[in-house]
């Protein structure tokens, strides 16, 4: 069935292999991706009433859209019902940024908390339906959270590899809680990446890291769920973080497909924003060289702490045909534009607020219009880097401190403390 309808291509020369293919390279070495091989069978109008029909696996903000990435029965789906996460508004953040039609889709609202959950979805159903017993990752937190999740929800053993020291509390004790084996390991998260397909190869287990080209498909459902929220109306721009660069390749994937398939009459500009001190993305494209350079990575926003991005071919791909754009941001735009994120009441994790650094920065170089059309990703939740939400706070020369006040148990003191703080109108 899945053999006539979808097949892995190379992305660089014209090779194709079986959707069960073991590998996810090539055999000239690069990557390998799900083509279709026919027009998929898939109206808007199935779409919505897919939305509603709460009783079937197929409310997921997933796999309501399953003809177009991965078309299993219901019987194969390993499902949290994930998706049907909300695209905001926010006065603040349109403030902050400039962007008078900014919505901001967060993703961070999935079930174990990032958008890894779409792709996990996906991927380990087809881990499932190959007939795997067990199934690993490399992860800088999130793909090792929603990967554990999900093999303990299908009763699958769980190998996650974590770079030592370098993985936020949230999200490692995630995978601890869901009861993945959990492997540390020494060096950092491209390290971590070698040695789980290494690990992978020799063993028999399933990888699930966004090499993974069903990990890919999962993840266009943020695009195809930004379409049907604003009812297929494409966006001037959508804005994302990048590190390993599967994300930008999914929705870029997506948006491609959509298009072909002429469900949507324009492919979105897509702009990648990198943390400046995690920026190989950014300084390949803006030196406009052929190669991307591997490096060292260092910054706060961990999720995206990455050196040597698996994907950079696919994202080069969709931000040159979309007329895209990359830039960058310091560790101190990311701070200010979380404590921006924070403040509006949606929050997110730092990793998440590079979208609105990098759209503030975009708009005032002027990339970005202030009438344009704006679609910001949140990738993941507040809570899941709890430390640096009480550091940013609680640091007394910081201009965001925002510390506990400490008071005796009387009721007068704290009248008077509350009655100042009434009259503040700086807070
Ligand atoms: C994984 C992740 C990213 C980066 O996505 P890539 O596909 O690796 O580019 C960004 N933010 C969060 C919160 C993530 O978990
Ligand atoms: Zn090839």
């Amino acid at each position: 069935m899945l053999n006539d309808k979808i097949s892995l291509d190379c992305i660089t020369c014209d090779k194709s292999y079986g959707y069960d293919y073991s590998d996810f390279y090539c055999e000239c070495g690069d990557l390998l991706e799900v083509k279709f091989k026919s027009l998929p069978d898939l109206s808007k109008e199935q779409i919505r009433l897919r939305s509603t029909n709460f009783a079937s696996k197929v409310q997921s903000g997933v796999w309501r859209f399953k003809e177009w990435h991965l078309d299993l029965e219901e019987s194969s789906i390993c499902s949290r019902n994930e998706g049907n996460t909300n695209l905001y508004n926010s006065s603040l953040l349109s403030e902050y940024t400039g962007i008078n039609q900014l919505r901001i889709k967060h993703e961070g609202e999935n079930p174990s908390g990032s958008f890894k959950d779409r792709g996990m979805t996906t991927a380990i159903s087809m881990a499932k339906l190959l007939g795997y017993k067990a199934v690993a990752c490399a992860s800088t937190g999130n793909t090792s959270a929603s990967m554990a999740s999900y093999a303990a929800s299908c009763g699958l053993k769980a190998f996650v590899f974590i770079p030592e020291g370098k993985i936020s509390f949230g999200k490692l004790s995630q995978s601890l809680a869901y009861g993945a084996h959990t492997l540390q390991i020494k060096g950092n998260f491209d390290d971590a990446l070698d040695l789980v397909q290494e690990i992978c190869k020799r063993k028999g287990i399933y990888l699930l890291n966004s090499l993974n080209p069903y990990r890919i498909e999962g993840q266009k459902s943020i695009f195809f769920e930004m379409m049907q929220q604003l009812n297929y109306k494409v966006p001037d721009w959508i804005i994302l973080p990048g590190g390993n660069l599967g994300n930008i390749s999914a929705l870029g994937k997506g948006a491609c497909e959509l298009f072909e398939w002429g469900v949507i009459d324009k492919i979105p500009r897509f702009a990648v924003v990198q943390a400046q001190g995690a920026n190989p993305f950014y300084t390949m494209m803006s030196s406009r060289a052929h190669h991307l350079e591997k490096m060292t990575p260092e910054t706060i926003a961990t999720a995206i702490r990455i050196g040597n991005p698996v994907s950079w071919k696919k994202a080069q791909k969709i931000v040159t045909k979309s007329k895209g754009y990359v830039t960058q941001v310091s560790e101190e735009e990311i701070i200010e534009a979380k404590v921006m994120v924070d403040r509006s009441g949606i929050g997110a994790e730092p990793a998440s607020c590079c979208s609105i650094a990098g759209l503030k920065k975009l708009h005032n170089q002027k990339v970005i219009q202030a009438n344009e059309s704006v679609v910001a990703v949140l990738t993941g939740h507040v809570l899941k880097d709890p430390d640096n939400n009480v550091k940013i706070h609680t640091n007394m020369d910081s201009p965001f401190y925002n510390g506990a006040i400490k008071l005796s148990n009387n009721t007068d003191e704290i009248e008077t403390t509350i009655d100042k703080l009434l009259l503040d109108s700086s807070c």
